[in-house]
């Protein structure tokens, strides 16, 4: 990049749970900020596994094809399901052999968000009672990223309120970050505060996996197994990160950070942190509600419709993806003949994509008198008693509800088609990326994605059934 002088970012993080001190970019290298000429959005340019940096440690830097592919895909695919995410710009695949378990071929990423900082990145210099430089990158972090909070109509705690505020607004976009991810089944696999964005960007796409079997204790990364970042425990986890952040803040909200927060400080961050709660269901809510396609506000619907119906695919192990696109249908089976069997047909189709074992007479009952008993007649209540407005329901749900999500076998298949690394595998990963991206929403796609898009929206391999990935990458 013209005038670029590139720079590695060094940052500290707690590790499952452990404070591992002083980590840092060890294979990202950012190359400078470009600003787009249109919106003047500012994007920091990141290359990841182009070799090594001051914070490698003991590591080469480099990333391999695998890990690289999935990154590039799965940054762009979930800003195409409206998850908050960083971008990928490119993937470049090199020749260098890069030692893994098995030695492997290299690839480099340019990924961008608007800022790598994360919530590592304060924690570092408080472990090492350096202060001045938490609340410097604090006052960046705002002047840079978050401008609308300088301008309080009420400037409380004495001029620290800005770094409350701060707090606050973390709270709000990490809670509506993972909200995103439980309505669409995304599991990060890694969520170390060194990997939580301060901009309430999902980051570093490590061994994630979007749920096939909705199965809450679903853990996706191998080198978990307690569960610690199973997909249930994200929002849990979330918190416990932001309270890692909320230490550092605290401490640079009064005049002198060497003397520990005021009570009053004190009251303002637990207030913030305790908001993460409702803030996370009103924005789970708010999007579980389009996924159903409810018309209502309030929360009632959560445990009125969402969770029994949640309850009834966890008990069969249910493909999430597969159950939600399938229900944009009911509205319309639901006003149709009841001799056409229309809704049976529809239950086994649900069955045929759950864990057999688990389907009995009894499940396939409750299905139907949720369906019946529960959603017809709230979908009633909002005006939904014809085939018109029934239809129209079914369409706008099938905006939020999408028919492809990057799964893992699927990006397994995908790796496979890259890695005979012809030209035209290299063009069946851009496939797959139009695929994710522009038609993840679509029952009709061009031609040249159709066998693709048929393939991955169908029944999971055996082989590709709850896999898992490690942390080597
Ligand atoms: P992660 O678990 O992927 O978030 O990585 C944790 C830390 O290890 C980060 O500071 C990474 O930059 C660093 N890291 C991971 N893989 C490599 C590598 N191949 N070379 C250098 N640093 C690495
Ligand atoms: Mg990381
Ligand atoms: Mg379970």
């Amino acid at each position: 990049m013209r005038g670029s002088h590139p720079w590695a970012h060094c940052y500290g993080g707690h590790q499952f749970g452990v404070w591992a001190d002083q980590l840092g970019d060890g294979r990202a290298i950012s190359l400078g900020q470009v600003r787009n000429p249109d919106t003047s959005s500012v994007w920091e340019v990141q290359l990841k596994g182009a070799g090594r940096t001051p914070y490698s440690r003991f590591a080469d830097g480099y990333a391999v094809r695998r890990s690289s592919i999935r990154e590039y895909l799965a940054a762009e695919h979930m800003s195409a399901l409206g998850v908050p995410t960083s971008r990928s710009l490119a993937l470049v695949f090199t020749d260098r052999v890069v030692e893994r378990e098995e030695p492997e071929l290299g690839a480099v990423v340019t990924r961008l968000a608007p800022s790598w900082v994360r919530f590592g990145s304060f924690e570092l210099p408080a472990s090492r009672n350096n202060f001045a430089l938490v609340r410097k990158l604090a006052d960046y972090v705002i002047q840079h990223h978050f401008s609308e909070l300088t301008h309080p109509a009420d400037d409380d705690i004495s001029g620290g309120g800005v770094y409350i505020r701060l707090l606050q607004a973390v709270v709000e976009r990490t809670a509506a970050m993972v909200a995103a991810w439980q309505a669409v089944g995304f599991c990060h696999g890694v969520m170390n505060t060194d990997n939580m964005s301060i901009l309430g960007l999902t980051i570093d796409y490590g061994p994630y996996a979007f749920l096939d079997a909705y199965d809450p204790d679903f853990i996706c990364n191998h080198s978990d197994p307690a569960g610690r970042y199973a997909f249930r425990e994200q929002p849990r986890v979330a918190l416990w990160n932001l309270v890692r952040l909320a230490g550092p803040l605290s401490r640079i909200v009064g005049a002198d950070p060497e003397v520990d927060a005021s009570s009053e400080t004190l009251d303002a961050v637990t207030k913030a942190l305790n908001s993460f709660s409702s803030e996370f269901s009103r924005k789970y809510v708010e999007i579980m509600r389009r996924r159903f396609g409810l018309s209502s506000t309030g929360n009632a619907d959560l445990a009125t419709v969402v969770q029994p119906y949640l309850d009834l695919l966890e008990r069969a192990h249910t493909d999430y993806t597969f159950a939600m696109r399938a229900l944009c249908d009911v509205p319309i089976l639901l006003l149709l003949n009841k001799d056409d069997g229309g809704l049976e047909q529809h239950i086994d189709a649900l069955a045929a994509r759950s864990d057999c074992s688990r389907v009995d007479k009894e499940w396939r009952g409750d299905m139907r008198a949720f369906y019946e008993g529960v959603y017809g007649p709230r979908l009633a209540a909002q005006g939904v008693i014809d085939r018109d407005s029934a239809t129209a329901l079914g369409a706008g749900m099938r905006q939020a509800n999408p028919r492809h999500v990057l799964r893992n076998w699927v990006a397994q298949d995908i790796i496979q088609h890259a890695d005979k690394s012809d030209s035209d595998d290299v063009r069946y990963v851009d496939q797959a990326l139009e695929l994710l991206t522009t038609h993840a929403f679509s029952d009709n796609v061009p031609e040249h994605l159709k066998d693709m898009a048929e393939r991955y929206a169908g029944t999971v391999p055996q082989w590709g059934e709850g896999l898992q990935c490690s942390c080597s990458s």
